[in-house]
């Protein structure tokens, strides 16, 4: 028999999924379903940084997994290096708020005053924790791996809805037609919630765990020469990100309204006041002056902010619940969909 597999969503976890499986002989064909023409959702308007905010193992499960995680996209990037991803400097600034958790986490890196280029930069706001991250340009990074994965003859992707899933493999399509696989993997990211009541058919309720949809946006602003080095400075869980190559500072984080896609900008415009006030004035200045654009989508929260990649059927898995890591995560969620295949 065939092993025909469909992947459902092609965001980040869906390419990162058809990579990891089609790195081995687990199927014979697999095609890569979306609604949208290429990863319209949530993973194209991400500020995708990869990082582990200096989580060390050992303090929670789900810690225990960005860590694993990290380092899977690290040793990728590291053996693929390519345009749209860099490896830079990351400050994490310690507010009166966040102190304790920040000397918690960076305990091992130690603390110290703003070095260059952040020197030159934001004005001296107290201890200072480094770290490293990985910058994705999601715009760069998508098509790309989508581009590689082509190559491999087992491997479509399809522009197509899909309105039904059934625990036996079951697919249909908005046309109404039906397609059996030997495997599915889902990978349907913030939409899932909407899809849920008349989506999944046959399964048992109680495996299809809900979830909480929230809106992400970032401020984005161009024509920013902030020297030669990319780099991303952090305010607790804000970040702000400088891609030297586009000239471009992205504000991250922002957003957490129920459902509707629209930005919040009051939280937006708070953001900016917050990074803002940090600039010394000859840097303020250009930002007021640049033209700025909104990115964003919907994540998915999980229950408790916990992610799940697990079996919804001896025949469906489902990748689900990414949240704010969505991009580090999938990295994982890739490598057990794949050992799920196996059994
Ligand atoms: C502003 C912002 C900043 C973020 N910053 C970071 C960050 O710095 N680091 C980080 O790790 N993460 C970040 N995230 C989160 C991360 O981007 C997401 O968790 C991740 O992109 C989710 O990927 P996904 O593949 O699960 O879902 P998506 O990218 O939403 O992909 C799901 C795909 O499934 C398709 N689909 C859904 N239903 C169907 C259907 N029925 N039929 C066919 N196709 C369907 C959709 O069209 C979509 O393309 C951020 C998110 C936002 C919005």
């Amino acid at each position: 028999m065939q092993k025909k597999l469909a992947i459902i969503g092609a965001g980040i976890a869906g390419l990162l999924t058809a990579r990891e499986v089609l790195k081995s002989d687990l199927v014979d064909e697999c095609v890569l379903f979306d609604a949208g023409d290429f990863a319209p959702g949530c993973s194209m308007g991400s500020t995708a940084v990869i990082n582990r905010s200096g989580i060390q193992r050992g303090l929670s499960p789900l810690g225990d997994l960005l860590v694993d995680s990290y380092f899977l996209a690290v040793t990728y990037f590291k053996e693929n290096p390519q345009p749209g991803v860099e490896f830079v400097p990351h400050l994490h600034l310690a507010t009166e708020s966040k102190r304790h958790s920040l000397f918690k986490r960076f305990s091992h890196q130690g603390v110290g005053e703003l070095p260059a280029p952040f020197a030159d930069l934001f004005i001296d706001s107290g201890p200072v924790f480094e770290d490293q991250t990985l910058l994705i340009a999601p715009e760069v990074f998508l098509p790309r791996l989508l581009t590689e994965l082509k190559t491999d003859a087992r491997f479509r992707f399809q522009k197509t809805l899909v309105t039904q899933i059934t625990p036996a493999g079951d697919v249909t399509y908005a046309s109404g037609e039906s397609q059996n696989f030997s495997r599915v993997i889902l990978c349907l990211g913030g939409s899932r919630v909407a899809w849920r009541e008349s989506f999944f058919k046959g399964f048992d309720k109680r495996d299809l765990r809900v979830t909480q949809e929230v809106t992400g946006f970032a401020l984005s602003y161009s024509g920013i020469d902030l020297g030669e080095s990319s780099f991303c400075f952090s305010l607790d869980q804000k970040n702000f990100i400088y891609r030297s190559q586009a000239r471009e500072v992205w504000l991250g984080g922002t957003g957490q309204k129920r459902g509707e896609l629209c930005p919040d900008w009051i939280e937006l415009k708070e953001q900016e006041r917050t990074f803002l006030n940090f600039l010394k004035p000859h840097y303020k200045a250009k930002f007021l002056e640049a033209s700025k654009t909104v990115r964003g989508g919907l994540r998915e929260k999980g229950q408790g902010r916990q992610p799940w990649m697990a079996p919804l059927s001896d025949r469906v898995f489902e990748i689900h619940g990414l949240y704010k890591n969505g991009y580090t995560l999938a990295f994982s969620a890739a490598l057990k969909a794949s050992e799920w295949l196996k059994s």
